[in-house]
């Protein structure tokens, strides 16, 4: 297969057609950078956070806008959050700091364990012995919001910026749709957050047309250091469910993900103004904005009998 662009050989097959490793490249830093630009989701005063797991998708972001943010000038931290999957968020966590060093990025790292004293295990076997009904993924989840929030704040940054790409936002529509209601969906898009908030740091998405496909071959082609697999209680969580079969569909339907994100930007604009539901209250408990008198997460902290950061 030779590249639609200059006939050399293709090193991956998209849509369009074979690219090869330069006009590859090009195409996806492109397509990165307009998102950046279309979309709003900085400019040069802000002060950047990149959520940073460690995986291919944070480490792609962190090469992308670290070099932006080089040339600006434009602050930038790497903040890794580390809820305490033994032998795999550490190994991850090992790469990001790796990138940080090698590219001379500012990084810090908050654990479950220092901020709600116990790890994510640990706080599952304290729901069992209660007999909550909460998935691991659910739980995970929303203490992992909640620290992400706080400590960008912590930081001074103005900007969140997550590594979520196409195949990502593809299934937490789907999610929405069959589960958490169309309401939801009004928060999406690549600049997340219906209403603005001082408590609340908005959260963009400069991967959001990215497949994984793409990020998977830009971490290769750049020779970025990263572990290719996913968290071990990934596979039992309804994301994975949805994954797989979109997956399926996929294949037997190419160019299914980029036209569900596609119709999914034409609605966007009548589901935040049928939605959109003015100012966000705040959490009585910890302050966080919240739509409920107490937050999700400390509701959650309340059931297990624990205590959150302040
Ligand atoms: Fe947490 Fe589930 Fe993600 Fe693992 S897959 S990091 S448990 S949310």
């Amino acid at each position: 297969m030779g590249c639609v662009r200059c006939g050399k050989e293709a090193v991956i097959e998209l849509q369009q057609g074979g690219l090869c490793e330069e006009h590859f490249v090009r195409y996806f830093q492109r397509k990165v950078y307009r998102t950046i630009r279309k979309h709003k989701l900085f400019s040069k005063q802000d002060r950047l956070c990149v959520a940073c797991s460690g995986g291919k998708d944070s480490l792609t972001i962190l090469d992308l806008v670290g070099k932006l943010a080089r040339k600006r000038r434009q602050p930038i931290v790497a903040l890794g959050i580390d809820e305490g999957v033994p032998g795999y968020r550490e190994k991850q966590l090992e790469d990001m700091k790796y990138f940080c060093d090698k590219n001379d990025i500012e990084y810090r790292i908050v654990t479950f364990r220092e901020e709600f004293g116990y790890t994510i295990e640990e706080l599952m076997k304290i729901a069992s012995k209660k007999k909550l009904q909460i998935s691991q993924c659910a739980l995970c989840g929303v203490l992992r919001r909640r620290l992400l929030n706080q400590c960008a704040k912590r930081l001074g940054a103005t900007r969140i910026i997550v590594g979520h790409n196409l195949d990502d936002e593809v299934q937490t529509f789907m999610m929405n749709l069959f589960k958490g209601g169309i309401e939801l969906a009004a928060r999406m898009g690549p600049a997340t957050g219906m209403v603005k908030h001082d408590g609340f740091i908005p959260r963009v998405k400069p991967l959001y047309f990215c497949t994984e496909h793409e990020t998977t071959a830009y971490t290769k082609l750049k020779g970025i250091r990263v572990i290719y697999a996913s968290c071990p209680y990934r596979k039992d969580s309804y994301r994975a469910f949805i994954a797989k079969h979109i997956d399926e569909i996929e294949k037997d339907y190419n160019g299914t993900k980029t036209s569900i994100i596609g119709n999914l930007m034409k609605m966007l604009p009548l589901l935040k103004k049928q939605y959109s539901s003015g100012k966000i209250p705040e959490c009585r408990l910890c302050g966080e904005p919240s739509r409920n008198d107490i937050c999700t997460a400390c509701a959650t902290l309340k059931k297990l009998g624990i205590k959150g950061p302040d």
